[in-house]
């Protein structure tokens, strides 16, 4: 499959080339590549706009809000019936839907044998811009152990795991070299302070007197609040790595804290579960989660230049428990997009986003055509009269396919059987898998 890079990147380079906006002419009257657009994506997994907005009415969650104002946005149609978000992500960073890309579920749990690791059967946004000379740098998503060479770094999901292993599990991070570095930003969920904590909790609340008393969930908070950071360790690493083309920051906590703690917002008395302590101790902890995304988006954001363009956006959005269970039942079929980009007009509202058109979008940005293959569309509402000629032309001029660009398959990763039961009992104690 690498052999073929070379001839595609040719062919991509020409194209590319030939579209207005895609290289400029210097002074000499010579066509000189014109510096390519660069993109920040923040993923914040089931974050839903019935949750944000009345927060933000509150004049909560200042960075998201701030954002927004600089951005078109709107409300996202993901995958009905409702899916995992492993199934989601892989079809928001290929373009295509599972049955080409093959990420179906956790841990291949599915009759069709699973890509191996971070080589999915279709080629990633990394490795589409990648062959066009583009860097990455991607940290914490899903179904990316074992990491694989890309064009940049790669951080996969599994960081937060194997932490009892006096070795670091192998392949964690693509290149090898920043293994180590990247494993220092691990952090231990026992570590967290009770006054650390105590920001997630009711004021004044006695933090040891809870953990005493909901064991359960003060140990989902640790370990799901401590990933998230460690990631945010990862990606305050990496900003110093390199100035990437794509530079993509992912939290999966919200999507954790809301399968643990979303039944706590529903004041609801039938439920045996909401005894009136606990439901005092734990009511507000999800919005309070928000305020700490909100501190993390600002902080990554602060990072790079207030013009660089960037899309917020998460996967699905978050319904709630209903009568027939957990899981993805309990997510909704409207998650959030974001974009600030000079092609996109501050404060627009698209009213159509559609999770196939997101890969489209992210190649339009980063000035790369998308493939006649990926059954989405560039954004096309929200526009600024630039915006409208660069989608024209980016449309117009779809390459066929990025198919031949697809990751050969990896090595298998063998993983140490202590994490994947780690990993299966987290994600059973969310309803995810029985
Ligand atoms: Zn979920």
């Amino acid at each position: 499959m690498r052999g073929l890079r070379y001839p595609f990147l040719t062919l991509l380079l020409l194209i590319v080339c030939a579209l207005p906006t895609g290289c400029g002419r210097d002074g000499g009257g010579r066509v000189a590549p014109a510096s390519p657009p660069d993109l920040l994506v923040i993923g914040i997994d089931s974050a839903d706009w019935n949750l944000l907005d009345p927060m933000i009415a509150e004049g909560r969650l200042p960075r998201l809000a701030a954002f927004r104002a600089q951005s078109a946005s709107g409300r996202m149609k993901t995958f009905v019936p409702l899916e995992k978000s492993p199934l989601l992500w892989a079809s928001i960073c290929t373009g295509v839907g599972p049955e080409v890309h093959g990420v179906a579920s956790f841990l291949g749990e599915s009759g069709r044998k699973a890509p191996t690791g971070s080589a999915w059967y279709a080629p990633a946004i990394w490795d589409m811009i990648g062959a066009a000379g583009q860097s990455t740098a991607v940290s914490g998503m899903w179904t990316t152990y074992p990491a694989r060479p890309i064009d940049g770094v790669m951080v996969s999901d599994y960081l937060p795991y194997g932490r009892e292993r006096s070795v670091p599990l192998a392949r964690l991070v693509y290149p090898d070299s920043l293994s180590a570095r990247v494993v220092a930003c691990r952090v231990d969920p026992d570590s967290l302070r009770a006054r650390d904590l105590a920001r997630f909790l009711p004021p004044g609340a006695d933090v040891a007197a809870l953990e005493a008393a909901y064991p359960r969930q003060l140990r989902n908070l640790r370990e799901f609040w401590a990933a998230d950071l460690g990631y945010l360790n990862v990606a305050r690493l990496l900003k110093d790595v390199a100035d990437f083309d794509l530079f993509f920051f992912y939290l999966r906590g919200p999507d954790m804290m809301s399968h643990s703690f979303h039944h706590y917002l529903k004041d609801d008395p039938a439920s045996p579960r909401n005894d009136p302590a606990e439901l005092a101790a734990f009511r507000e902890i999800l919005p309070l989660y928000y305020d700490w995304v909100d501190e993390a988006v600002g902080e990554v954001l602060s990072w790079f230049p207030p013009d660089r363009q960037a899309v917020i956006l998460s996967d699905h959005g978050f319904f709630g428990p209903r009568p027939n269970g957990r899981g993805t039942v309990e997510h909704s079929e409207w998650g959030i997009f974001l974009v600030r980009s000079p092609l996109y007009e501050a404060g627009a509202v698209i009213d159509r986003i559609e999770l196939l058109d997101i890969c489209p979008t992210f190649l339009s940005l980063l000035g790369l055509p998308p493939a006649k293959d990926m059954p989405g569309a560039i954004l096309a509402q929200g526009l600024t009269d630039a915006g409208r000629r660069h989608v024209k032309q980016m449309e117009k001029h779809r390459v066929p396919s990025y198919m031949e660009l697809c990751p050969v398959e990896g090595a298998e990763a063998g993983l140490d059987p202590a994490v994947g039961e780690e990993i299966r009992k987290q994600l059973r104690s969310l309803g995810y898998i029985n």
